[in-house]
C-alpha cells in the first residue's frame, strides 16, 4: 500500500463537488470518479460557471450599433430609391478602359474591384477609376483561392498589400471588400469579423450577371441572366472587367439601359453602402485552421496605422481572485492560485488548512498527505501520474467543499461569476 512515489501527481480517493452540492446543475462537466489534485495551472478551468437563477443579461452594444448603422443605411436607401451597383471584379485589363468610356457616356458610375497584380500592370487604368468619379475596391492581390482561403494570414496579407498598391497608384485608400468567389463557402465567421473589426466593407452580390460560368459568356446571355434576375430597391450586379471579359463589356450599354428602363439610377458603392453579403456555409470549401487573434490583430493594426476607426477588442477581464471568508479571517487566491475541475473548485490544501486553524503533514515519499484538526485526520493516497518532477506542497490542490466536510465546516454561501468568487465558510 505504501509505496515510494516519485514524480507524482497526487490522486485524491474522494470527491464532492462544490456545485454538485450546492444544487445548481449548469456546470457542464462530466462527473468525476477520481478527482485530481494538480498544480492549479494544468487545472481545467471552465470559461464561466453558472449558478445564479437570476444572471443578470450582458447587452450586446456592438451588434446594437451596427443593427442602427444598417438601420441608417436602409433609410438613406429608401429616401434614394431604386439604386443600382454596378461592380466590376478582377480588373483592371485591357476591357477597362472601354468600360469606362461607356460609364461616361451613359453618365454612370460604379465600383471596380481590384486586383493588387493588375494594379500594378495598368496603374494608369486605375488612376482613371478614380478620375471618372468611380469607386475603387480591394479584390485581393492575385486572387488564388487556395492561398487566400488556405490560411487567413495569408489572406489579410493580400489585403493590405493591395490596399498599398491603390493607394500608391490612386492616392485612395479604400476600404471596400470583395472576396475572390465570393464571402459563401470561403469565408468563416472569423474572416468576416476580422475583416469589419479592421474597418473594412465585404460586398458580395445579389445579380450575379452570370458572366463567370464559363470561359466567353455570350454578352446576350448575360443580358438575358440579367434581365432574369429580381429585382429589389437595392441592386449589386456582379460583373467582371478581367482581360477574358470583353463580352461583359459589350454587354454594358444594355446592361445600363435596361436598368434605365426600370427606373434605376445608379451609384457607386461608399463606405456608408451597406454590404449584402451571403449567409455563412455550413461546410466551408476549404479546410484550415480557424483566424488566430494574432491574425487578426495585424490587419487591425494596420488599419489603425492609416487612422482608420477599427474595432477595439473588449479587454479581456483577468480572471478574479478567490477569496475565502471564515468569520474575520480571510484568504485571498489569485487566478493561478485555484483551480475548477469538473465543477469543483480546488485550492491549495496547505492554505485552506492554515485558514481553518489546521495541520498538515506530507510524506509524499511514501505518497502520503495528513490534514489535522481537531482530532480529525484525513489522509490522502497518493498514486503515480505523469512525470512533473518532485511534487511542490504547495501546488497541491484539494476540492474546497469535500475537504471541508471531513472537517465539520459547512460552507454558508458563495458567489461564483466572472467578476466574483467568494466563498464564505461556516465558524
Ligand atoms: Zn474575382
Amino acid at each position: 500500500m505504501r509505496r515510494i512515489m516519485q514524480a507524482i501527481i497526487c490522486v485524491m480517493v474522494v470527491w464532492f463537488g462544490l456545485f454538485e452540492l450546492g444544487g445548481f446543475g449548469a456546470y457542464k462537466g462530466e462527473a468525476a470518479k477520481e478527482p485530481v489534485a494538480v498544480q492549479a495551472q494544468g487545472s481545467a478551468k471552465p470559461a464561466t460557471v453558472t449558478y445564479y437563477e437570476e444572471m443578470p443579461l450582458l447587452a450586446e452594444p456592438a451588434a446594437q450599433e451596427s443593427g442602427e448603422q444598417a438601420r441608417q443605411a436602409d433609410k438613406r436607401a429608401a429616401q434614394n430609391g431604386k439604386t443600382v451597383y454596378l461592380t466590376f471584379d478582377d480588373g483592371p485589363s485591357r476591357h477597362t478602359e472601354r468600360a469606362l468610356s461607356i460609364l461616361k457616356e451613359e453618365g454612370v458610375k460604379a465600383t471596380f474591384f481590384v486586383l493588387g497584380e493588375h494594379v500594378n500592370q495598368h496603374p494608369e487604368l486605375a488612376k482613371r477609376i478614380i478620375e471618372e468619379g468611380h469607386s475603387i475596391g480591394n479584390h485581393s492581390l492575385n486572387h488564388k483561392y487556395d492561398r487566400l482561403y488556405g490560411s487567413f494570414a495569408e489572406f489579410a496579407d493580400q489585403v493590405m498589400k493591395t490596399d498599398e498598391l491603390i493607394y500608391k497608384t490612386t492616392g485612395v485608400r479604400t476600404t471596400l471588400f470583395r472576396a475572390p468567389g465570393g464571402t459563401y463557402g470561403n469565408f468563416d465567421q472569423g474572416y468576416f469579423d476580422a475583416m469589419e473589426a479592421a474597418g473594412y466593407q465585404v460586398h458580395d452580390w445579389n445579380v450575379d450577371s452570370g458572366d463567370s460560368k464559363r470561359l466567353g459568356v455570350p454578352s446576350a446571355e448575360i443580358l438575358d441572366t440579367i434581365k432574369n434576375s429580381r429585382l429589389a430597391d437595392k441592386l449589386i450586379v456582379l460583373l467582371h472587367d478581367s482581360a477574358t471579359h470583353e463580352e461583359s463589356v459589350k454587354a454594358l450599354p444594355e446592361i445600363i439601359a435596361y436598368y434605365k428602363s426600370k427606373g434605376y439610377s445608379f451609384a457607386p458603392m461608399t463606405e456608408e453602402t451597406k454590404p449584402v453579403q451571403f449567409t455563412l456555409a455550413s461546410k466551408l470549401k476549404w479546410t484550415r485552421a480557424k483566424v488566430t487573434k494574432a491574425q487578426a490583430q495585424k490587419l487591425t493594426q494596420f488599419s489603425e496605422a492609416l487612422g482608420r476607426s477599427v474595432r477595439q477588442e473588449p479587454a479581456v477581464s483577468p480572471e478574479p481572485a478567490l477569496i475565502l471568508h471564515r468569520g474575520e479571517e480571510r484568504l485571498e487566491l489569485k487566478p493561478e492560485e485555484y483551480g475548477v475541475t469538473k465543477g469543483s473548485i480546488e485550492v491549495s490544501l496547505l492554505k485552506l488548512m492554515d485558514l481553518i486553524g489546521g495541520s498538515t503533514e506530507m510524506d509524499l515519499e511514501n505518497g502520503e498527505i495528513e490534514a489535522l484538526k481537531d482530532g480529525v485526520h484525513v489522509i490522502w493516497l497518493c498514486s503515480p501520474a505523469g512525470n512533473s518532477g518532485a511534487i511542490q506542497e504547495e501546488r497541491i490542490a484539494v476540492p474546497v467543499r469535500a475537504t471541508l466536510q471531513k472537517f465539520g465546516i459547512g460552507i454558508t454561501s458563495f458567489i461564483y461569476n466572472d467578476e466574483q468568487r467568494e466563498i464564505w465558510l461556516a465558524e
